[in-house]
């Protein structure tokens, strides 16, 4: 049966003024509806705004262990459903169910991370060179903040915005993604359980053009967090910088990894074929380059290919290794830059097709693919796929590999495979990423660092996650008194 979703506004489930809905579907079995969805208008967001507006001082006056509390019980209510949530996912989203309870997991221990980091916003006391002078920084929350969030991480992503938000002491307006909002209104559901105040969190979906733009350019906002594509998040930033407003971007990658001359070669594929392939090449941080010295490029190739060839794909809840695109759009888009590749002269290796038999019904599925003979400045070596794809690039050597990894608009994460410690302290001091992995894969991160990227794809102004994620949501006052 699909769920259908109200929004949440005020502290009450409501349908939008415009009485229309969206659906969603699985992206294994697009004519299996999964959840319904408020269609909702400006004026949907504007009220939601009113409502973070309205309960600003009541949570910022919240004391920071209490806030703490409510998004404890809010981890406990998320780690009791946990298998419906990572069931809902794989079925909305199509991530391999490992993929997914993994992602439904990070979404509890990030509540419970910011739980405790709750208790700690408020500021801090130094020493002062005057004797009669206390010298200290008051934490103030930044006011109301606005969250908008991707499809590709439809739990963590809103978690990683909401959790440190509230934990902050602001009030917030959510936007999901309208692919895949279902999972995300768990976490409201919880938060409603919790004893969070009425209008402190608000949920709302619905176009991004319309509600993603009317809380980015509300009067009434001082904060946008924006994670998506380049392209929204820059029309964004122009949208919401005549105001003033604070504003965190994250957004696209084309992310490499370079194999030295030094690597392990088994190393190297286990750590390319991971970041290319797993959650179907959708992650903001796959690997989507891999930059081969000369000297190992044939044999890596063809070890690369074996193990692209050796994934199962299906659908997720079926037990299957790498699941669908997320829809018809996102494959076509995949499937495009096929095509681009092959006239470009990459060779197409393996892949890049659509899977043909039984299990694949009309679901989004598309090959594990791998080009080599690629030139970096080729289309499938300069731009975001977001897709199973990866692009092989010979190399003569390691300067020459640096070069080609930073000769790209984007800069979120980075990697190298080497055994070479001095060339893996270069590769960290001179990558232009905001990740940067040595042995290991472009995609993955710990929750309690801060995470964030550089260049086209970032504002670069405030990284997430850990106390750094706090740091957006706060604004620092310093105290001298005599
Ligand atoms: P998207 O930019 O299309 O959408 C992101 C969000 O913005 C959605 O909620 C969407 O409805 C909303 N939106 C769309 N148009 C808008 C507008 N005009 N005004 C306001 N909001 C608007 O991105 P997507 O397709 O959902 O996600 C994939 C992209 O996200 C990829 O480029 C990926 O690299 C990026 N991403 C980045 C990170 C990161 O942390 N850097 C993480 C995950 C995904």
């Amino acid at each position: 049966m699909p769920t259908t979703v109200q929004n949440y506004v005020d502290g009450e489930w409501v349908d939008s003024e415009t009485g229309e809905t969206f659906e969603t579907t699985n992206p294994a079995a697009p004519n299996e509806v999964v959840g319904r969805f408020q269609r909702s208008s400006a004026a949907d967001a504007d009220r939601a705004v009113e409502a973070a507006a309205a309960a600003t001082d009541e949570w910022a006056n919240t004391p920071g262990p209490k806030r703490g509390r409510i998004l404890e019980r809010t981890a406990r209510g998320l780690r009791e459903r946990r298998e419906e949530l990572t069931e809902m996912l794989v079925r909305e989203e199509g991530k391999a169910e490992p993929e997914a309870g993994g992602e439904v997991q990070r979404a509890i221990d990030i509540f419970g991370y910011f739980a405790g980091k709750a208790r700690d916003v408020g500021g801090t006391v130094s020493g002062s060179s005057a004797p009669d002078r206390r010298l200290y920084t008051v934490e103030e929350p930044v006011g109301v903040a606005a969250l908008i969030t991707p499809w590709n991480y439809p739990i963590a992503i809103p978690a990683w915005k909401i959790a440190p938000a509230l934990a902050a002491g602001a009030t917030a307006v959510f936007k999901p993604a309208t692919l895949a909002p279902a999972v995300s209104a768990a976490i409201v559901e919880e938060l409603d359980e919790a004893g969070l105040p009425d209008g402190a969190l608000n949920y709302v979906t619905g176009p991004g053009s319309v509600v993603g733009d009317a809380f980015a350019t509300h009067p009434d906002v001082d904060a946008v967090s924006f994670t998506g594509s380049t392209m929204v998040g820059e029309s964004l930033r122009e949208a919401a910088a005549p105001d003033g407003k604070r504003i965190q971007l994250e957004m696209g990658g084309k992310n490499p990894v370079v194999v030295s001359e030094h690597a392990d070669l088994e190393r190297a594929v286990d750590v390319v074929a991971g970041g290319a392939f797993g959650v179907t090449g959708q992650a903001c941080t796959a690997t989507s380059r891999a930059i081969v010295h000369e000297s190992l490029y044939d044999e890596f190739v063809d070890r690369l290919v074996e193990r692209a060839e050796s994934i199962e794909v299906g659908p997720g809840l079926e037990g299957y290794r790498m699941g669908p695109q997320v829809s018809e759009s996102e494959r076509d888009g995949t499937l495009d830059y096929v095509d681009a590749g092959q006239r470009e002269g990459a060779t197409l290796e393996t892949g890049g097709g659509v899977p043909e038999g039984d299990r694949f019904a009309d679901g989004h599925f598309v090959e594990p693919t791998v080009f080599s003979d690629v030139d970096p400045e080729m289309r499938i070596a300069q731009e975001e796929i977001f897709g199973p794809v990866v692009a092989a690039i010979p190399t003569t050597g390691f300067d020459d590999a640096l070069e080609i990894a930073n000769d790209v608009r984007y800069g979120l994460s980075a990697g190298i495979v080497t055994d070479d410690l001095t060339e893996a302290n270069r590769f960290v001091d001179e990558i232009e990423a905001g990740v940067v992995k040595v042995n290991e894969g472009t995609t993955g991160v710990e929750l309690h660092v801060p995470f964030g990227g550089m260049k086209a794809s970032s504002s670069e102004t405030f990284r997430e996650q850990g106390e750094a994620g706090l740091d957006f949501f706060t604004i620092s006052k310093t105290a001298y008194v005599n």
